[in-house]
């Protein structure tokens, strides 16, 4: 598939014929199932002039069908246009297509989705991660130039890691969540899913900075980071050893190599420990669970997509949510509304938060030392189907990125290498709050290295 940077260099009727093969690709990938068909009619038929670029199914795009992945949403057209979209809209980028997710994002292998899973485009018996895996099956499969997702726990990093692809989640505030269905809202930003290193800083670029509209946007003007990107300059990496040690002797091993192959290039490396990863998962699953039940409340069978028949108002919500929602939003809802309600908001929520401070700040002393972080993805390559059933041993894929998002941090996941299986292996760079321009250049070192 071509680039980002190679579709930016091409004319309107290139473009045209992009789309028309890109679509006869994607009826030949039909299987792997990366985008959601009954969406698709519409939006591939739709802003024919633009680069074609897949869009996580919890993105508005202005009369087109927005559900989350979620049956609750069915019939929902949204009436206006999330700020990603109109910012690749400006800039000659064009919305194709709604990539499949996890229910409302919550999942690690998008086998949540009310429309059916996701194939790894590398092994099909295997799933392409989640819960943006829709989009990163995309970008693997060759049946998408780019993507967007969205990453509230690890959501963009850990597909990208599955599919071998690239995947980065920027600081807290970078890019309006302005039409972005929200899931947590001091957690979820959305970003690029790409071929390369480049092609996410150009994405970047292209969907950050300020909107008026959104409370939580940073208000700091927006330094293009791709036109400066510079894999010569030399930095300080932290390399977070207890998660290597700890993780699968594969990743180990081939995170070890690039390591190295850091160091060989003239890159400092020093080697910290996070030691709090044993909070990370309880504090994030407190905190995400809490914001979710208080925006889901707005799912009530009045204002969006499905109502269920009944005879009175109390039925209405009971059943347009009891038959709306999975059983994973359905738990989070749960556990989200016990850890708010009085009693328990002290022993719980209250208690999350001042974790969530404190894994703050151990990211804060580690970086006073160094530029980036480096760090596994995952504890494990992409697994089979069905094999988590149990939904903490689910929550536990994450444990590598959830940390991240409590501490607003940006990252970047690129491939590095596969296992003896043939799966992708990734690794991350975490960078300073608003140190995007750094994260990319520490991310297109190695990829450069690598690929000599
Ligand atoms: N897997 C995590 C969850 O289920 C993260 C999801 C995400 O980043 N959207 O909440």
């Amino acid at each position: 598939m071509i680039t980002l940077k190679e579709a930016l260099a091409l004319n309107k009727e290139e473009i045209v014929k992009l789309r028309s093969d890109l679509k006869t690709k994607i009826e030949e990938k039909k299987e792997i199932g990366a985008y959601i068909e009954q969406l698709q009619n519409k939006p591939i038929a739709e802003f024919g002039e633009g680069i074609p670029i897949a869009i996580k199914d919890n993105i508005q795009v202005n009369g087109w069908n927005v559900t989350s992945g979620s049956n609750i949403l069915q019939g929902y057209v949204a009436p206006y246009n999330a700020t990603v979209i109109d910012n690749m809209l400006s800039h000659g980028l064009a919305p194709f297509g709604r990539a499949n997710m996890d229910e409302f994002a919550m999942g690690s292998s998008t086998e949540s989705s009310f429309y059916g899973k996701t194939l790894n485009p590398h092994n099909t018996s295997c799933v392409p991660g989640g819960s943006s895996g829709g989009s990163a099956a995309a970008v693997a499969a060759g049946i998408a130039v780019a993507a967007l997702g969205s990453d509230t726990g690890g959501s963009i990093r850990q597909p990208a890691a599955f599919c071998g692809c690239v995947g980065m989640k920027p600081t807290y505030g970078k890019v309006s969540r302005y039409g972005l269905a929200s899931y947590s809202s001091s957690l979820d930003q959305i970003g690029p899913i790409t071929q390369n290193v480049e092609d996410a800083a150009i994405l970047y670029d292209i969907i950050a900075g300020h909107e008026v509209k959104d409370s939580t946007s940073a208000n700091i003007a927006h330094e293009k980071v791709s036109d400066k990107l510079d894999s010569q300059r030399k930095l300080t990496i932290a390399v977070i050893e207890n998660y290597v040690e700890e993780t699968d002797e594969e990743i180990k091993n081939t995170t070890k190599a690039a390591i190295k192959a850091l160091e060989d290039a003239g890159h400092k490396i020093v080697y910290k420990n996070l030691t709090n990863s044993k909070y990370d998962i309880a504090t994030y699953y407190v905190i995400a669970a809490a914001e979710a039940s208080a925006n889901f409340s707005r799912y009530d069978g009045v204002r969006y997509g499905n109502r269920a028949e009944s005879t009175n108002l109390k039925e209405m919500y009971n059943k347009t949510r009891s038959e709306g929602f999975g059983e994973e939003v359905k738990r989070r809802i749960l556990l989200g509304t016990f850890v708010l309600s009085s009693g328990y908001y002290d022993a719980y929520y209250i208690k999350a938060q001042k974790a969530r401070h404190f894994i703050k700040s151990q990211f804060e002393e580690i970086l006073n030392e160094a530029d980036l972080i480096f760090a596994p993805v995952t504890p494990t390559t992409a697994f089979e189907f069905g094999s988590k059933s149990d939904p903490l041993e689910m929550y536990l894929q994450d444990i590598y990125t959830i940390s991240v998002n409590l501490a607003g941090l940006p990252a970047i996941s690129l491939p590095i290498g596969f296992d003896s299986k043939n799966m992708p292996i990734g690794a991350q760079f975490i960078g300073h709050a608003y140190g995007e321009q750094a994260l990319f250049d520490g991310a297109l070192s190695l990829e450069k290295i690598l690929k000599k």
